[in-house]
């Protein structure tokens, strides 16, 4: 060959390479060779399994040794090589180019299938191309729409200054994004997210812009759903208490700017429970819904009724300039709530019972609010139903539950769910029972026994306690006095008292009057004030327990050690006993703390001549230290629980014999 032509050959751009018949390389070009990333010379030799089929083109991957690969088209031809039949194989390398034909079918696959309409505008902003997903959604066909302005989607929703932001943002940015309304082919008026972005050329004028959008209005009614679920209640379609609160919270803050009242009444639906269970969980629904609508007619529409649910429901009453307001409101509502209901052929009278609380009168938050109404409404059923009652400081503090334990405890008495237990105190020398204390216990009808920690307190509170306290009294000495008349030996009954009672200023006459009426002489009762009681109290008490000493009655200090001892005071009080508080005996084992001060107290009490009882003594080892330090009397499980009174009188007789 021409050393010319074989020069050329050497240096076309496209690869050479001749096999023999056996498919063996016998010459490679430069271009060939490097397809195969080696040299011409290292290819000679080499089988490279090509088809050995002239004619056609075929399209061969070559691996490369960076482990990608090379595309090469290959046509093969038949020639001659030193006299024998050959084939010479012509490879271009087409990679770069199947690239780029596969990113332009990707891209033309995502534009036709993507679920987002795409739009393609000129520079001038005439239509140029849509995606089928842009019928889907606008309803428009390709050709309805290319060369004319997207203007043809205006739902007419946004103002000239909303299109004028958009494109000022897509001047600035090249790009804008957010939400906008069009109009369906069909008329439909839908939202959008839409991205628009402008395409510059190397001038930087615009010449394409793309929109991209989807159609948002599932995903925007969803979001509504939600919101109505969470806001609103299903059955009655009323505000629920999450919305409640957020709409007291907004008119709270409107009367604190303007100086005006807000109302909130809580409204609960009279023997609403005897409705279910009669008529069926059907008509209850249905009466729930009636009266929401009756509710909602009888107040103004800047009023929100709410239902918090079951058979309760709030109305707000914003914008008051005095209570009246929201007792009108109540009024009205017994009004309509009086015609009878229609349910299931019957007809059916409903009535409520309100609470009224006041914004900022009797309460400051939301919260308050909605409390208080709560606690009022109770009052209002107590009251008798039907009605409607405003909140009273006083309650603040009352919860619902301490409501019911106070409205359980005015019955308690009558019911005869009261009773006393007595528990011995024990002599430590000789094991003698010399005393019993009377403990009240209270068996509610529903929740059971219900400890005096808890129900003392609402007793003291409500007033509750001078009624009980007296009934204790009778109660105990009537039982002492029993004791005596069945031949056991006489003891002395300790009886706790409340400051309360004290403060009572016929006390004393009427301690007097229950010890005659009982037949149980004075020195047979004991009566038992906390130290922090008679500490706290000392002057309003020290006259009536120097009465109720002179009469005969003794004195015990009970929880001796928690409270504030003013021994001064203390000296000058007619006491006859101290009780060691029962948290120190429990330490007694392994508290030296406790183990000191108990001795202290019992030292105070000997050194007083008082007689020094622990209480709560539960373990030999207890009992061990408190014998060893001289202390007098002893009460705890160690030797009793407290008992009734038939069980505590077959104690006391078993002892004796
Ligand atoms: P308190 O006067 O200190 O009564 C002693 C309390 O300790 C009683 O509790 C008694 O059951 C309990 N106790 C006795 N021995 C032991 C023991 O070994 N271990 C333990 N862990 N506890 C023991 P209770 O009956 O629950 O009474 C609690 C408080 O309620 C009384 O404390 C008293 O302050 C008050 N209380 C009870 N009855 C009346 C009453 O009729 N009127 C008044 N105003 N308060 C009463
Ligand atoms: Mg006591
Ligand atoms: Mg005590």
């Amino acid at each position: 060959m021409a050393a010319g032509l074989q020069r050329v050959i050497d240096d076309a751009p496209d690869g050479l390479v001749i096999l023999d018949a056996d498919g063996v390389v016998r010459y490679a070009n430069r271009a060939g060779a490097s397809l195969f990333r080696c040299g011409a010379t290292e290819l000679v030799g080499a089988m490279l399994g090509f088809p050995l089929a002239p004619e056609e083109t075929t399209e061969l991957e070559l691996p490369h040794t960076d482990g990608s690969w090379r595309i090469a088209e290959m046509r093969m031809a038949e020639t001659e090589w030193n006299g024998a039949p050959a084939y010479v194989a012509q490879l271009r390398d087409v990679t770069s180019h199947k690239a780029l034909e596969k990113r332009l079918e990707l891209s033309d696959k995502v534009f036709r299938n993507t679920q987002e309409g795409i739009v393609v505008t000129d520079g001038a902003g005439h239509i140029i191309s849509v995606n089928p997903a842009f019928t889907a959604v606008t309803g428009y066909l390709p050709e309805e729409v290319l060369g004319r302005n997207p203007k043809v989607l205006k739902s007419g929703r946004h103002g000239e200054d909303f299109y004028r932001a958009l494109w000022e943002t897509i001047a600035a940015c090249g790009q804008w994004q957010g939400e906008i309304w069009n109009r369906r082919k069909n008329g439909e008026i839908y939202p959008e997210w839409m991205n628009i972005s402008a395409i510059f050329d190397a001038c930087g004028s615009p010449v394409y812009y793309v929109a991209v959008f989807s159609d948002i209005s599932l995903v925007k009614q969803n979001e509504e759903r939600l919101h109505r679920l969470a806001h609103y209640d299903a059955l009655t379609g009323l505000p629920n208490r999450v919305l409640l609160t957020d709409r007291l919270h907004q008119a709270l803050a409107h009367a604190q700017r303007n100086g005006t009242q807000v109302g909130l009444l809580f409204l609960d639906l009279d023997r609403f429970k005897l409705v279910n269970d009669t008529l069926g969980h059907r008509a209850g629904d249905q009466l729930l819904q009636e009266v929401a609508l009756r509710l909602e007619s009888s107040v103004r529409a800047e009023d929100t009724v709410a239902r918090l649910g079951g058979d309760e429901f709030t109305v707000i009453v914003p914008n008051l300039h005095g209570p009246a307001g929201a007792a009108n409101v109540a009024e009205k509502i017994i009004e309509a709530l009086a015609a009878p209901f229609h349910l299931q052929g019957q007809d059916i009278f409903a009535t409520a019972s309100i609470g009224i609380a006041l914004y900022p009168l009797t309460a400051d938050s939301p919260e308050s609010l909605i409390k208080h109404a709560d606690i009022a409404m109770y009052q209002a059923k107590e009251q008798g139903r039907n009605n409607y009652l405003y909140f009273r400081r006083g309650h603040d503090e009352q919860s619902r539950d301490l409501f019911e334990l106070e409205n359980g405890l005015r019955h308690a008495l009558e019911r005869g769910e009261l009773r006393l237990v007595y528990q011995p105190e024990v002599e430590i020398e000789t094991g003698r029972i010399v005393a019993v204390e009377a403990l009240l216990r209270w068996k509610h009808p529903e929740r059971g026994d219900i400890p005096p920690s808890e129900f003392i307190p609402v007793a003291e509170d409500t007033g509750m306690i001078g009624p009980i306290g007296e009934w204790v009294l009778r109660e105990a000495c009537t039982q002492n006095r029993d004791w005596q008349d069945q031949g056991l030996p006489p003891i002395r009954v300790a009886v706790n008292l409340s400051v309360r009672q004290l403060r009572h200023v016929r006390f004393a006459e009427k301690v007097a009057e229950i010890l005659d009426e009982t037949g149980l002489d004075a020195d047979w009762l004991e009566v038992e004030l906390t130290e922090s009681t008679v500490m706290l109290h000392a002057k309003e008490t020290m006259g009536i327990l120097w009465q109720l000493k002179s009469m005969g009655i003794r004195l015990s200090i009970d929880d001796f050690g928690t409270g504030y001892s003013a021994l001064n005071y203390l000296k000058r009080l007619p006491v006859d006993t101290l009780k060691i508080d029962r948290s120190f005996i429990e330490g007694l084992e392994h508290d030296s703390n406790d183990q000191a001060i108990s001795d202290a107290i019992i030292a105070l009490g000997n050194s007083l001549k008082l007689r020094v009882v622990a209480e709560g003594v539960e373990t030999e080892h207890q009992l061990g230290f408190l014998r060893q330090h001289h202390c007098c009397d002893a009460q705890g499980f160690l030797f009793s629980t407290p008992l009734d009174g038939d069980a505590l009188a077959s104690l006391m007789a078993r002892r004796i014999h």
